[in-house]
């Protein structure tokens, strides 16, 4: 591969679009092949020249996927793929000693709250959840000197809650601690954690970044090549926690497209909040982009060209109305996950079961590339049907 560096004046949509714009130096390819090998000649003076040992976890064509993720999130330690969201999240927490204090948010993806709470204080982490959209909460479940990691998710499922990564970067960092946030719901387009103070940036590549519903990956990328990232990329390569070549294929596929798809799918989820804000049958729509949202000012301030592609609404016959809605929808499709081309609903708390904080009238909509009038004419019709 040609790796020379593209001019920096290029914004990240051109950088994007071309996957860096490396070319294939044999048959001058301008899509990269994809690396099976699992092994590496050594040279004969005993070196590895190429950089590459063993499948895991050196791989070219993750190498690949990982180039364009640290240039969208302007990573200077770079991008690291996983096998899954769960697996780069939970790489970072693994990363860090027996006895530490971890602080993370109340309102958070469901199966890492559940980890946390269950696996990881196994390990002897000390986890303490928090509302962290409430900036003195915050501060206070800081303990100096033993919280060494802020976890942040914003927005996060299902409510949408926003908050300011600049003002948790700086309580974070105070009390000695790192900062990591799980940014999958924004996208790097949208939200860019590292130039705002995070150390680690998190993604579901599952979702937004792919698109396609069709990889399961997780990633994450680094603000500084320090000592605790050093540690995540052991972790990664002793546990093998890693993204097979297919995958990563896919998913570098995915983020050529990744502008595109994000600001389609960000009009569309505008448009409906709005047009869902003035239903009958809807009792509330949880949206960033919304004034009345709690975290709108915020969200104002740190997420670049939109508000995001997902919403809640809140169902004014509750639980019951709810469900009966979701199962009357045609052109959205009823299944969990987010962030695909394809727009899927949910009753949230089904899936989130006893000691959610979500609402049982609340219904989770992933918007995707569809014409959003189709979309919001099925959910009048679904949500209507029962007057
Ligand atoms: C899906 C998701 C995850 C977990 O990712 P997987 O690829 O399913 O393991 C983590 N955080 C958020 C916000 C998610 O939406």
């Amino acid at each position: 591969m040609s790796r020379q560096t593209p001019p920096s004046a290029w914004s990240k949509r051109s950088l994007a679009a071309q996957a860096l714009g490396h070319v294939e130096p044999v048959t001058k390819a301008v899509v990269q092949p994809i690396h099976l090998a699992t092994t590496y000649i050594r040279d004969p003076d005993n070196q590895y020249s190429s950089g590459f040992v063993y499948g895991r976890p050196d791989n070219a064509t993750v190498r690949e996927a990982e180039g364009v993720l640290a240039m969208l999130e302007e990573a200077e330690a770079g991008a690291l793929l996983f096998g899954s969201g769960m697996a780069a999240a939970t790489a970072v927490f693994a990363a860090l000693d027996p006895g530490d204090h971890v602080v993370a948010p109340t309102v958070m993806y469901w199966a890492l709250r559940r980890w946390l709470a269950e696996e990881a204080t196994r390990w002897g982490l000390r986890v303490d959840f928090v509302a962290t959209d409430d900036l003195p909460a915050l501060k206070a479940a800081m303990r100096p000197g033993e919280t060494k990691l802020v976890w942040l998710e914003t927005p996060s499922n299902p409510l949408w809650t926003v908050t300011d990564i600049a003002a948790a970067a700086e309580i974070a960092h105070a009390a000695g601690a790192r900062l990591a946030v799980d940014s999958t719901v924004a996208s790097p387009v949208v939200t860019r954690p590292l130039a705002l103070g995070a150390d680690v940036v998190m993604h579901a590549a599952t979702k937004v970044l792919n698109g396609h519903s069709d990889v399961i990956a997780g990633a994450l990328a680094g603000a500084r090549a320090d000592a605790f990232w050093t540690r995540i990329q052991r972790v990664r390569a002793s546990q093998g926690a890693i993204l097979g070549p297919f995958e990563a294929y896919l998913l570098l596929r995915g983020m050529r497209t990744l502008h595109l798809r994000i600001a389609a799918q960000m009009a569309g989820a505008a448009a409906l909040a709005r047009r869902l804000s003035e239903h009958p049958e809807v009792a509330g729509v949880l949206y960033p982009g919304l004034p009345g949202h709690p975290g709108h000012a915020v969200a104002a301030r740190q997420m670049e060209g939109g508000f995001g592609t997902m919403l809640s609404i809140r169902v004014k016959g509750g639980e019951s109305a709810a469900i009966a809605a979701a199962a009357r929808v045609a052109l959205w499709k009823r299944a969990t996950s987010l962030g695909g081309v394809e727009s899927l609903i949910e009753h949230r708390a089904s899936v989130e079961g006893p000691g959610t904080p979500c609402p049982p009238d609340l219904l989770r909509l992933s918007v995707g590339i569809e014409d959003p009038d189709d979309l919001y004419a099925d959910l009048d019709r679904s949500l209507g049907a029962g007057r």
